[in-house]
């Protein structure tokens, strides 16, 4: 048998080793156009941005490997330019010799791939303006970038090759701005997933301007480039990456049927309408494995897979061909990750195909062990719980939880399955409960009827009137945004305070990320409430609705005049501390949102005015929340920058305490006060409680501990102080912290005191002891009667850590600020 190929890259050269495999007898002649064959498309960006270093390591396979290994006749600089059906032979014209030649076939294989689009505008021909499609281009884009070196690159179009040469030409040294017509990047992902990349795109200095065409180019000293919206951006060099269309000409002038979008119509078998005639990679259409729509899509895995199996239909040996593809695809920018399988949710919508979304925001692994970074991750199912598509963005992990969707997605998985798989667990690599199967939990608790859940994108059309928005994270995190409306009652005061969320309207809950959220509305709607969690929290709503500049910086872009001009990126400020300011190092990596923030708060309340803290995390939310925090906090931040996945932000405190600052939240004079008077352990314990709810609630609380409280905050150990025989006395016979404490009533020498604890650890309520570190810790002022003190013999070094004193002036102060004052 006599088979030619047209194409000698993914599609055309995997047919042709396979092709020998099975037949040993078989006369394969490759034809390539080129002067490559097998070169890494996919690489071509790479060596563009110098990851790849020698030109050499672009070509996988030469064309003597084939001829000598494989006994195939490889013919490069050569073009099939015609097709004679009738007579069953290709007329190929030589670039070489300029000569034009016959071929006959038994058997021809169409693989040549797709050409990049250029639109008909004014000034396309510029020399100034590529395309990317094969090594050629690419050493013409390396020596025009050698030689001329330009300080300006525009990309038109941000699909994958768009987005890969935005980075390495930065990578490069240039400052490069994307133009891209629709209101997102990377098709592939929904907007709300593609958010994460434009802001990471903007904060690695790149000018992405979105919803905006290009309408033409002029050349004057640089190009200038006429946009849709009438502004003119001025650059040195353009590469066009606007999508691709099928090389199909060959096949059209055939007469051989063509598919959707101008690609060549194949059968089961790779067939095309002419039985000895086969085409597979970009040339051709699919079948959708969701859908069940033609499409195309353009990739290698498939495109390699289908030469492979191509091999089989030609030699006619039967089989199951796999024709049906999903679109796996996965994208490198700059340190991110972005994944999909399956169907998007326009694209569902498009289809008319009904679908239930679910959103979790996971950390790649165990946050515990250091280096875990949070991952974005959406899943696309039916009712019936079949996966439909996912999609996932983060620094780490990304490819393996998309690998295992694919791979369910292909295979008819449920949701349900995603619950039970098994997969590989140990804390560096990922957690017990692998984010793959949070979304399985997710997901089956929606079709469950265990959760009802709302959406990022219909959060701005309830009807506030109607509904409670209730939002139960920390008050410290709503001070980095919350939305519109919203009421705070934190998750663990939320029992105490149910009696405050009206029952005859809907409530709609939401967190950080959805789990709180959750939780919450277990609690609420056991006893009868009609509630609603926001999936993904207030991150994915934030995700998808946060407005952030076209490049980072505007004080990076001159639009004095009538084009946009790009400054060169500044370099970020510096993280080094003076030197004799005090700073305090804290490690916040590996914890998600709010982690960080409360790390942040928790240690700022330790510093005096004008001294820094330098906090690290690995939360990308950090950068613009950790702003946000600083500017509502009467907080500086003098700088924040970038380690791979690590971010380091330092600040210094500001004049104003950040607890009142941050209390501009809610109405002045909140504060709260309390006299504790008494020794008793019940009445020690109730204080505690109110004071760690209310400091929950972002409340300042001030707790003033006089005569028989002071016990309270003793140390539990005998400390060696000089004391007076009446001190000595008095300090004997009472009892010598909280451990001590006996009830006020019902105390039988000290037996209910010990079944009041036992029922406390029961019921998992935590100790006084433990009450008592949590209040101090969240900022409560614990202040000890300085008179009290004075006439009980007690002495300073007796108190626990973290317990001030204070006159009566102190505790009268802090009560002109308080709308509640206890005297317990
Ligand atoms: P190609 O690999 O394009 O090969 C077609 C060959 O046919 C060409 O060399 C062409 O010169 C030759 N040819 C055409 N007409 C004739 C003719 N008449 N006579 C002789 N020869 C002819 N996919 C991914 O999955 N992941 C990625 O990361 C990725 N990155 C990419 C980056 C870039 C810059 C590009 C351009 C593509 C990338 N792709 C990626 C897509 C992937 O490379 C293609 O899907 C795949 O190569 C298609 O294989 P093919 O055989 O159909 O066509």
């Amino acid at each position: 048998m006599k088979v030619l190929i047209v194409g000698g890259v993914a599609g055309g050269a995997s047919a042709a080793t396979r092709l020998r495999r099975l037949d040993e007898t078989a006369q394969i002649i490759l034809f390539e156009k080129g002067e490559f064959i097998s070169y890494a498309n996919c690489g071509l960006p790479y060596y563009l941005g110098g990851a790849i270093k020698e030109r050499g390591r672009l070509v996988v396979t030469k064309p003597e490997l084939l001829i000598q290994q494989f006994n195939i006749d490889v013919r490069i600089f050569s073009e099939v330019i015609q097709i004679d059906r009738e007579q069953k032979r290709v007329t190929v014209k030589n670039h070489r010799t300029g000569e034009s030649y016959f071929e006959t076939y038994d058997k021809l294989l169409l693989s040549p791939g797709a050409e990049p689009k250029k639109p008909r505008l004014d000034g396309m021909d510029l020399e100034e303006i590529f395309t990317l499609r094969n090594v050629a281009d690419t050493y013409k884009i390396d020596d025009f970038i050698k030689k001329l070196k330009p300080r300006r690159a525009l990309i038109v179009g941000a699909g994958f090759i768009g987005v890969e040469m935005a980075e390495n030409l930065k990578h490069r040294g240039l400052e490069v701005t994307v133009v891209e017509f629709l209101d997102q990047a990377v098709a592939s992902l929904d907007f709300e997933m593609a958010a994460i990349l434009h802001r990471h795109m903007r904060e690695f200095g790149i000018q992405l301007l979105l919803g905006t065409g290009v309408a033409g180019f002029n050349k004057t000293e640089a190009i200038e480039v006429v946009l849709s919206n009438t502004l003119t951006l001025e650059t040195d060099m353009v590469i066009m990456s606007i999508g691709i269309t099928p090389e199909s000409h060959l096949a059209k002038e055939a007469g051989l049927t063509l598919g959707v979008g101008g690609s060549i119509a194949v059968d089961e078998s790779y067939a095309t309408s002419d039985p000895d005639i086969f085409a597979v990679g970009d040339a051709i259409s699919v079948r959708h494995l969701i859908s069940g729509n033609e499409v195309l899509i353009p990739l290698a895995g498939p495109a390699n897979k289908q030469g492979r199996a191509v091999a089989e239909s030609i030699l006619g040996i039967p089989g199951k061909h796999h024709r049906e593809v999903q679109g796996s695809a996965i994208l490198k920018v700059f340190d991110l990750t972005a994944a999909s399988t399956g169907l998007t949710e326009k694209q569902l919508k498009g289809n008319n195909i009904p679908y239930l979304k679910t959103y979790i925001h996971p950390s790649s692994h165990a946050s515990y062990y250091p280096g875990s970074t949070p991952i974005s991750m959406k899943l696309l199912f039916n009712q019936e719980g079949r996966i439909l598509g996912a999609q996932a963005v983060g620094f780490e992990g990304v490819d393996k939880r998309i690998d295992v969707l694919a791979t369910a997605l292909r295979l008819g998985a449920t949701v349900y399955d995603l619950e039970e798989l098994e997969l590989c667990y140990a804390p560096p690599y990922s957690s017990a409960k692998d984010p793959v199967n949070m979304l399985g939990f997710t997901a089956a608790n929606m079709l469950k009827g265990d959760t009802k859940v709302f959406h990022y994108d219909e959060v701005d059309g309830l009807d506030r009137n109607k509904i409670t928005l209730l939002d139960v994270r920390a008050q410290e995190e709503t001070i980095i945004g919350t939305l519109d409306g919203a009421i705070n009652l934190p998750l663990e005061v939320l029992r105490q305070n149910m009696a405050k969320i009206p029952k005859d309207k809907p409530v709609y809950i939401f967190c950080q990320v959805g789990l709180r959220g959750y939780v919450a509305e277990r609690i609420l709607r056991q006893i009868g409430y009609e509630v609603y969690n926001l999936s993904g929290g207030f991150k994915t709503y934030k995700q998808a609705k946060e407005q952030y500049p076209e490049v980072l910086r505007s004080d990076m872009v001159d639009t004095s005049d009538s084009g946009v001009k790009i400054k060169p990126a500044e370099t970020p400020l510096s993280a080094e501390p003076e030197t004799q300011v005090k700073v305090i190092q804290v490690d916040a990596c590996g914890l998600q949102c709010p982690g960080p923030i409360m790390k942040t708060a928790e240690n700022m309340r330790a510093l005096q005015s004008g001294e820094q803290l330098m906090i690290q995390a690995t939360d990308p939310a950090f950068t613009s929340d950790i702003k946000v925090w600083a500017e509502k906090t009467g907080n500086r931040l003098l700088s924040i920058s970038r380690d791979k996945s690590t971010f380091t932000a330092l600040i210094e405190k500001g004049f104003e305490p950040s607890v009142s600052s941050a209390a501009k939240a809610v109405p002045a004079g909140n504060d709260k006060t309390m006299v504790v008077f008494s020794g008793d352990l019940d009445k020690a314990i109730a204080a505690f409680i109110i004071a760690n709810g209310a400091a929950a609630m972002g409340r300042k609380v001030t707790m003033f501990f006089t005569f028989w409280g002071i016990n309270i905050l003793r140390k539990p150990e005998k400390v060696a102080v000089k004391k007076n025989f009446i001190e000595s006395m008095f300090g004997l016979m009472m009892p010598r912290g909280s451990a001590k404490l006996g009830l006020s009533r019902m105390n039988m020498g000290g037996l209910g005191g010990k079944m009041i604890r036992g029922l406390m650890k029961h019921h998992n309520v935590s100790s006084l002891e433990e009450l008592i570190q949590a209040a101090i810790s969240n900022g409560v002022e614990v202040l000890a009667c300085q008179m009290s003190m004075d006439l009980m013999g007690i002495k300073e070094e007796e108190l626990l850590e973290g317990v001030g004193l204070a006159g009566v002036a102190t505790f009268l102060g802090s009560a002109e600020t308080s709308d509640t004052n206890l005297f317990i």
